[in-house]
């Protein structure tokens, strides 16, 4: 699994000086500090000429800055909310109008809700969800009515409860969502055959299983049975079918894959998830081969900045391992953090991409 960053609280004016030196935009929004000698007040990460410490003071708010007397910097504008958290709001309101939409709302009413122009907002939308409209849409419904199966009394009655408004469509939309018919993907893939095959790669024992909508699970540790075990739990009520022939041709694939991560994976991989890990997953897949990326900045990066830990949960309920790099997340300080499939794993796939990378 992959473990929490440790976050710097800032607690000490020690810490706080610190930030401001190195101009931390973590502790944005945490503390604001003023310079004596300008008579103004910045946020932490401000671009400007650092100030002399026996000019600086710390204070828990601009209001508390502004009631000692100092101006807002004109050119960090600590009173108002960085560009990318404005941008995560406006885009957070078209959000909410999908989610509250029985067919998608058009281009313009989404602009119009976000307050931006049609090319900005589709282009912010995607930067900042990784998804276009439509996606996000078609995700948000799938998660709708995974939330719904286990409550509602029938499959019919789950299929109301998530808006669709004809069991029809539902029906011509739900399969491609969630990779299997609603009533099997409620009863733990009941009905649903999932072939699979275990073999050796550089990292050890490998599992590869797909359903007929491509690739839903890779799976690495050191022993395949512990594999094959993991695959039942994650699957109790599917059929489970190993060792088919015109399969090895699929594992051959995934371990070539695996062990030149650099290489693209031409299968279809059967993705399930809910939104926010689809948002997530995605981001995950976007970080080039042979780089790393913080919690923090991938949570910035899908615009929602305070969700870190909610990101690392993401993260770590990846199945898919490789083909969806959650190997390329680090901690804040670039320590490599925990790997659900192993600390080792995880540094051997990094140095393999990295040396393919220089090698390029
Ligand atoms: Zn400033």
């Amino acid at each position: 699994m992959n473990t929490l960053t440790d976050l710097p609280v800032f607690t000490t004016d020690d810490e706080r000086w610190a930030a401001v030196q190195a101009r931390d935009g973590r502790a944005d929004g945490v503390f604001w500090y003023s310079v004596a000698s300008t008579g103004v007040y910045c946020r932490p990460s401000c671009p400007s000429r650092p100030a002399k410490r026996q000019n600086v003071r710390f204070h828990a708010s601009c209001a508390d800055a502004e009631a000692a007397g100092f101006r807002p910097c004109k050119r960090c504008k600590p009173n108002e909310a960085p560009l990318a958290e404005r941008q995560a709001a406006a885009i957070g309101r078209a959000c909410r109008l999908i989610e509250a939409s029985e067919t998608l709302p058009t281009l313009d009413e989404l602009a119009e809700v976000a307050e931006l122009s049609r090319f900005y907002f589709h282009r912010i939308f995607k930067a900042v969800t990784g998804l276009t409209p439509k996606d996000y849409a078609a995700a948000n419904r799938a998660r709708r009515v995974t939330d719904a199966l286990p409550a509602s009394e029938s499959v019919t009655a789950a299929i109301y409860d998530a808006g669709f408004n004809s069991s029809g469509r539902f029906y011509a939309d739900a399969t491609g969502l969630i990779g299997m018919a609603p009533a099997k993907y409620r009863s733990g893939g009941r009905g649903e055959v999932i072939r699979f095959g275990v073999g050796q790669c550089s990292l050890g024992a490998i599992l590869v299983a797909a359903t007929d909508k491509g690739v839903c699970c890779i799976l690495l540790g050191d022993e395949a049975e512990a594999l094959v075990h993991d695959l039942q739990d994650r699957f109790p009520q599917a059929q489970l079918t190993g060792g088919e022939a015109d399969f090895e041709q699929w594992m051959a694939q995934v371990i070539g894959f695996v062990d030149l991560p650099m290489q693209p994976l031409n299968l279809p991989l059967d993705v399930r998830g809910t939104a926010f890990q689809l948002r997530v997953w995605q981001a995950l897949r976007d970080i080039p081969a042979g780089t790393t990326l913080s919690y923090t900045d991938l949570a910035e990066r899908i615009g929602s900045p305070k969700a870190v830990r909610a990101v690392a949960a993401a993260c770590a309920a990846n199945k898919i391992a490789v083909a969806i790099p959650c190997h390329r997340v680090v901690r804040n300080d670039g320590a490599l953090a925990g790997y659900r499939w192993g600390i080792e794993r995880k540094r051997s796939l990094l140095a393999l991409e990295q040396v393919a990378e220089s090698t390029k």
